[in-house]
């Protein structure tokens, strides 16, 4: 038995006296594919953000790697810079996540904080460009770009300097039928074999297409976890969460 890449046990988060996440127990294995699932406001881009070390839980434990995820441990340099290296999040707006002046810049940012040589930089920026069909962009500026454009650049950030986990908030939200298609394909096609990947989605294609494991979340909280296709069968369960096939 391999640890956990994820261990959640009865964890709460509170913005200010907005209660996001209570008594949230959840255990991520490695190489799992997984969607959150559950209506607005029940808590998935909270438990994204705390599962890529961007906040912290307010009581209960949280571990990752094996290791607590907690901002004392963050506080130590090296923890944050190894724990950030193997936890990629793409944000569901992208405009928060592209910030520099062009997409071969923006794609190049993660290696040349990990001091990547030049030519192994290079190298892995015209294979990220290929793959994710953004060479003729790769002068353009991130905001010159379209919604689906965007997110193939944020994908692409993310995934160069290969991170265990890849955390993805909505992914296909907001994107015109064609951009969208597109990017299910992308998704579907290069994820990495053997990386954990997390994806909060309303989307169904990317249920059936990128999943295996449904996690089913209401009020901060998992109310339903198992294979993606007896979730999407279990109506009384869908119901409960106030789910329906439509929302999904
Ligand atoms: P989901 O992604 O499932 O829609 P969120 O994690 O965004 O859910 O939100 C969970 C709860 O926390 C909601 O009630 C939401 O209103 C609240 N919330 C989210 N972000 C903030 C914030 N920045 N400040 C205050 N409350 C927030
Ligand atoms: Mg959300």
């Amino acid at each position: 038995m391999t640890e956990p890449v994820f261990a959640l046990n009865d964890v709460d988060y509170t913005y200010r006296d907005h209660p996001a996440l209570a008594g949230l127990s959840l255990t991520v294995n490695s190489g799992e594919r997984i969607v959150l699932i559950g209506p607005n406001g029940s808590g998935k881009s909270t438990l994204l953000r705390l599962l890529s070390g961007l906040t912290f839980a307010a009581s209960g434990a949280a571990q990752a790697f094996g290791a607590p995820l907690t901002e004392a441990r963050f506080e130590e340099e090296e923890a944050h810079y190894g724990f950030r290296r193997r936890v990629g999040l793409v944000f569901q707006n992208p405009d928060i996540q592209l910030f520099n002046p062009t997409v071969f810049d923006e794609i190049a940012f993660g290696p040349l904080q990990l001091g990547w040589d030049k030519p192994r930089i290079r190298a892995a920026i015209e294979e990220q460009l290929e793959r994710f069909e953004l060479t003729h962009l790769k002068d353009r500026a991130p905001h010159r770009l379209s919604g689906g454009e965007k997110k193939r650049v944020a994908l692409a950030s993310v995934l160069i300097t290969e991170p265990d986990v890849l955390l993805l908030d909505e992914p296909t939200a907001a994107l015109d039928p064609q951009s969208r298609d597109k990017l299910v394909h992308f998704l579907a096609g290069h994820l990495g074999d053997g990386r954990t990947v997390i994806t909060a989605t309303h989307d169904l294609d990317i249920l059936t297409a990128i999943s295996t494991r449904a996690v089913v979340m209401a009020g901060g909280h998992v109310v339903g976890d198992g294979p993606v296709h007896d979730i999407l069968h279990d109506t009384d369960l869908l119901r409960r969460a106030r789910l329906t096939h439509s929302h999904v």
